[in-house]
Order: C-alpha cells, then sequence, then structure tokens
C-alpha cells in the first residue's frame, strides 16, 4: 500500500482501476490494430511523421530566426532521426507484422532506441537519448490529438499522470473518468476549475509518484483530503468505502436544503450564486437552487482550440440566460492567458493559424504578468466586441451583467466600458435587437483594484472578488505551482484585510460586491466571510448546499466576532486553525471529514 498526500482540488471519493497516464498525460499502454486496420494505423503514423517533421522545421527556422543559427541546428540532429529510414521501418514492422497502434509502435521503437543509447556511458549518448524521448512525444502529440484519448475509455478508471491541461481535462468523458490525481499543479489552477465543474474528485501537486505506480492497481482518491492510495490494504479499504457512503447520505441531506432560503438566524437574507464554466452548468445551479449566476468563465468556449464565432458565443450565452429565467447572470468576459487556454492562444482564425494572445512571436517570460484577461481582450479588440455584441443579443433572452476580469487600472476599465458603449452604438445603427441597459462590473483581482476600490466603485454597477488570483498577485506566489504552495492562502491576514478594504468601500458606495473566488465555495471560510459583511457568495453549484447549510445556522453578530478575530492575525495558519475550528463546532457529526 503506498498512501500520499497531495493538495485537493475537486472534492469526493473515488475508489477505482488506475490508468496511468505518462508523457505529460498522454496514456501510452499496450493497444492493437487488426490486420484489416493496420494500412490505416499505418497511414496514420506516416502522417503524424510528416507533421512532426514540419513542426521541428518551424521550431527550428523560428528560433534561428530569432537568436541565431546555431541554436535553430539544434533541431537538425531531431529531424535526421525522424527521416531515418530504418527507425521508420521499424515502426511499420510493429504495426503490420505485430498489429500494434501506430500510437504504441511510435512507443515501443522510440524507447527501445533511446535504451540502446542511455546504456552507453556517455554523455553525449545521454543527450542523443533524450533527443529520441522527445520526438516520441511529438509524434505522439499530433497522434494523439487526432484520437482524444483521454475520452476514449469503455470502464471506470481512475486516471493519474504527471499533469493535465485544463483541455485535457475538459476531455475526460465523466462517464468513465472517476477521479484523478496530478504529480504537479496547484490550488485553483484552471485543471481544477474543471475539475470541480465536472465533479470529478482531484488531487494534484502529489510529487514525483508515477513512475512507481502498476497500471491497473486499485486506487483511491480522496479529493476531499488531497489523500491517494495506491494498492490500500483491506482496513483501508474498508474505511474508504465507510467514508463514501456517508458522504452520499450527507449529499441526500443536504439536497433537502433546495427550497430553503439562504437567510442567516438573525434574519439577514444572502445571495448565493453560482460559478459556471459550461452552459449546461446553468441546469446545476437551477438544481441547487442558486439565485443566478455570479460568474460565467467564458474563456472555456476556447476549450476546442477554435476562436468561437459571434454566434457560437451568442448560443452559449443565450442557453445560460434562458436556463435561468429572471435570475441575474454575469457573464465575464474572456480571461485567457496564464494557465488558461495556452492551447487555444494560437488558434485557427480563418483558415490561418495564428498567436491569438502575444503581440511578440516569443512565448512570454512571466505569462501571469502579461498579456492575459482584459488586456488581451483590449488589444484584440475584434475578439472582443465580438463577444460583447453576443452577450448584448443573448442579453433579451434574460437577465445579463457584463464584468471585466483582471483590471488593474482605471484607463483600463474604462476603455474597456468605452468599448462596450461603441458595440451598443453599432448594433443600434445596424437595427439589430440588444439589451440596453445591463449592469456593468469588474473583478477585483489585483492590490491595485483593492487600493483604487473608491474609484472604482463609483464607476461600477457591480464588483466582484476573484480570491484566486487576488492571493497570487498579492502574495507573489504562482497558483499553479506546488512548489510555492504553502505560501498560497486566501485566508492569509492579508487577504482578509484587502477583503476587507474591499466590502466597507463597496458597501459604502452602495455597490453590490460578491466573492467568486474559490474561497467562497469553502463552507468553512462562509462564517468568517459573513462576519467581513459579504452578502454575496458566488460558489461552484456542488459546493452551494453546504455554503447554505452553514449560512442557516449562524448569526451575523457571531461573524462578526470571528472576522474581528482573524482579521488580527499572523498568518493563515492561525486563522485557518480558529476558522476550521468554529466551523467543526457548528457541524461536530462532520468533523471526520
Ligand atoms: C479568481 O481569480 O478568483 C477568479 C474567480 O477568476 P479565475 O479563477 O477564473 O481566474
Ligand atoms: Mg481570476
Amino acid at each position: 500500500m503506498l498512501q500520499l498526500q497531495g493538495i485537493p482540488v475537486s472534492p469526493g471519493i473515488a475508489i477505482g482501476k488506475a490508468s496511468v497516464f505518462h508523457s505529460e498525460g498522454r496514456q501510452v499502454t499496450v493497444s492493437y490494430c487488426t490486420a484489416e486496420t493496420a494500412p490505416d494505423e499505418l497511414a496514420h503514423l506516416s502522417e503524424a511523421v510528416k507533421i512532426a517533421s514540419r513542426d521541428i522545421q518551424e521550431s527550428r527556422d523560428s528560433v534561428a530566426g530569432s537568436v541565431g543559427g546555431q541554436y535553430g541546428a539544434i533541431f537538425d540532429g531531431h529531424l535526421v532521426m525522424l527521416r531515418d529510414q530504418k527507425l521508420f521501418d521499424t515502426m511499420q514492422d510493429a504495426i503490420l507484422k505485430e498489429h500494434f497502434s501506430a500510437e504504441y509502435a511510435v512507443h515501443k521503437t522510440l524507447h527501445s532506441y533511446a535504451q540502446v543509447f542511455q546504456s552507453i556511458q556517455d554523455p553525449f549518448m545521454a543527450e542523443r537519448a533524450n533527443d529520441i524521448l522527445d520526438l516520441e512525444k511529438r509524434i505522439l502529440r499530433v497522434l494523439q490529438k487526432e484520437k482524444r484519448q483521454i475520452q476514449q475509455f469503455t470502464e471506470p478508471v481512475v486516471l493519474l499522470a504527471r499533469n493535465f491541461t485544463p483541455s485535457e481535462t475538459v476531455a475526460m468523458n465523466t462517464d468513465f473518468v472517476q477521479a484523478f490525481a496530478t504529480e504537479v499543479g496547484g490550488p485553483s489552477s484552471h485543471t481544477a476549475i474543471v475539475a470541480e465543474a465536472l465533479r470529478i474528485p482531484a488531487v494534484v501537486g502529489i510529487g514525483s509518484f508515477i513512475d512507481k505506480v502498476e497500471d491497473g492497481c486499485l486506487a483511491i482518491v480522496d479529493g476531499s483530503a488531497g489523500v491517494i492510495v495506491l494498492d490500500p490494504d483491506e482496513a483501508t479499504l474498508e474505511r474508504y468505502v465507510r467514508l463514501q457512503a456517508e458522504k452520499q447520505t450527507l449529499g441526500s441531506k443536504l439536497a433537502t436544503l433546495r427550497e430553503l432560503p439562504a437567510v442567516t438566524l438573525d434574519g439577514s437574507e444572502i445571495q448565493l450564486l453560482g460559478n459556471i464554466e459550461f452552459p449546461n452548468e446553468a441546469e446545476a445551479c437551477v438544481e441547487a437552487g442558486a439565485d443566478g449566476i455570479g460568474l460565467y468563465r467564458t474563456e472555456f468556449l476556447y476549450l476546442g482550440g477554435d476562436v468561437p464565432t459571434e454566434e457560437e458565443h451568442f448560443q452559449a450565452y443565450r442557453h445560460v440566460l434562458e436556463t435561468m429565467g429572471d435570475k441575474p447572470v454575469t457573464i465575464r468576459t474572456v480571461d485567457l492567458g496564464a494557465d488558461k487556454m495556452v492551447d487555444a492562444l494560437s488558434a485557427t482564425v480563418n483558415g490561418k493559424q495564428q498567436k491569438i494572445g502575444y503581440c511578440l512571436d516569443e512565448d512570454e517570460k512571466n505569462p501571469a504578468l502579461g498579456l492575459r484577461s482584459i488586456r488581451l481582450s483590449l488589444k484584440r479588440t475584434e475578439l472582443f466586441t465580438k463577444q460583447l455584441r453576443a452577450i448584448l443579443r443573448a442579453g433579451k433572452y434574460g437577465n445579463v451583467q457584463v464584468m471585466f476580469p483582471l483590471v488593474s487600472t482605471i484607463a483600463e476599465w474604462r476603455q474597456a466600458k468605452m468599448i462596450l458603449e461603441d458595440v451598443k452604438e453599432d448594433l443600434y445603427d445596424r437595427d439589430i435587437d440588444f439589451a440596453e441597459n445591463i449592469p456593468v462590473g469588474m473583478m477585483i483581482e489585483v492590490p491595485s483594484s483593492v487600493l483604487m476600490i473608491d474609484r472604482f466603485a463609483n464607476e461600477c454597477d457591480f464588483l466582484s472578488v476573484g480570491t484566486n488570483d487576488l492571493t497570487q498577485y498579492t502574495l507573489a506566489v504562482d497558483r499553479t505551482n506546488k512548489d510555492v504552495v504553502y505560501l498560497y492562502n486566501s485566508t492569509d491576514p492579508v487577504i482578509l484585510r484587502l477583503l476587507d478594504i474591499t466590502i466597507r468601500a463597496s458597501n459604502r458606495a452602495r455597490k453590490p460586491v460578491s466573492v467568486c473566488g474559490r474561497m467562497s465555495s469553502d463552507p468553512r471560510c462562509a462564517m468568517l466571510l459573513l462576519g467581513l459583511g459579504l452578502r454575496k457568495f458566488s460558489v461552484s453549484p456542488a459546493a452551494l448546499p453546504e455554503v447554505k447549510n452553514v449560512i442557516r445556522k449562524v448569526n451575523i453578530a457571531q461573524c462578526r466576532e470571528i472576522a474581528k478575530r482573524a482579521l488580527l492575525m499572523e498568518s493563515a495558519a492561525e486563522v485557518n486553525h480558529y476558522i476550521w475550528r468554529e466551523h467543526a463546532k457548528l457541524f461536530p457529526e462532520l468533523s471526520d471529514f
């Protein structure tokens, strides 16, 4: 039995057969074709080799152009290997004679070549082995893109990998993928957000373990505690089977709260909204009894890898608005960049491959501080206006609000608003129906916007605090990096102070303010946030019943006392210890979780 601790990012317990993915999330287990399909597999292989070869040439030319020919020449070695007839013949034989799939033929052949080089005790040869493994990755990347292998399970599995990108996570077929666990990744990463949206229990940032796992072994993923257990002994397995059943019972009990209002014991009415990434999650919000949608993360429309058309934007928004009826739906304009949809940043526009994210040909060195979010929208106004047109048009079908992400200066906010006004004017001139008076708000995600909050609160119709990014930018800690996760904590007193400033200023300006970062989905933070004056929570639909359960069991005076004490503390550890204890007092029966 092997028990490992990681970072819990999507709650729930799963027990199932492990399927191990190697090569950054790409699975290479043995798979076969038949004599009839072997020629097709060979054709796939030839095509993939051609594409990989073109990719390498492009990398060579671009490196040569930017830093000089001698660096571009590094890729010549890869090209020579890829064009080696003997190598191709070996892969071809593996398909035609042994009837392996193209992927497995590539994996098997290149691994045996790499092993030969690795066995020679010479640093130059070891380097060649790395080149061969790099080639394998390139060819597999092409082959697997075609097949979207993560969707292709036929039995329940628990996925174990080094990493999954948000696009790989969304491609997981939830009929079969029971849970996943990865070596890297951090809390509030976008992979984590997708996992939660799909309700797949997940643990990330476990550190190196993939090499120790047997494909097919029994695996337990506890996405609430951040624990995974491989090959559990009988007692451990029994304990988790019992915990799983208890969680299900608790879930059914909480579901009965659906019809009841989110009101504290002393009568304060709290607005409880849902966060969604995909249009069909609107149904989950209705199901959970949400008062509306406080955050619709529209960048997930880019997950397919293409830039959505105005009609695709419009249809998605119309669906959400119609599903929510007269309840408010806050559509956040795209927040692309950093770890979000970087694949989509290089997308096909009018049949041509274009980098839509970067203004330079080179990749950004500091993407979290670079051209992401509203900055990207203001630079690529044709993408921004297309989305705004769709939002305004869809606004006729419900109660829409628009929100801009990662605003860091007043100028940025005003520019975004001005573009919105221009789009309205254009729709008006063209006689196209649209919702004219929609509330416009912004996210508070960087310390600069908190420090200028009085100005922003005067100009905005509403505000929403994104504690995921606010934590990342205030504490200078990458939200996706497990090595600095000990610093990443939205309950750090510094974040509580920023929340305190923001909520007070918004209340003074009589502008509604919510928290839509992950913090508000954690029921253990609910009393603290209520005590800071928050009356509007936007949470993942799965967390909604638990948060409501807390709200209905507390009074505001008690919460104020908790917030007052927490604000005086010095560390996140101290705050967590305190608020978890207070939460445990409310729910003594939950201490096991
Ligand atoms: C946040 O930063 O808290 C937030 C809600 O935005 P996202 O997680 O999509 O970056
Ligand atoms: Mg954010």
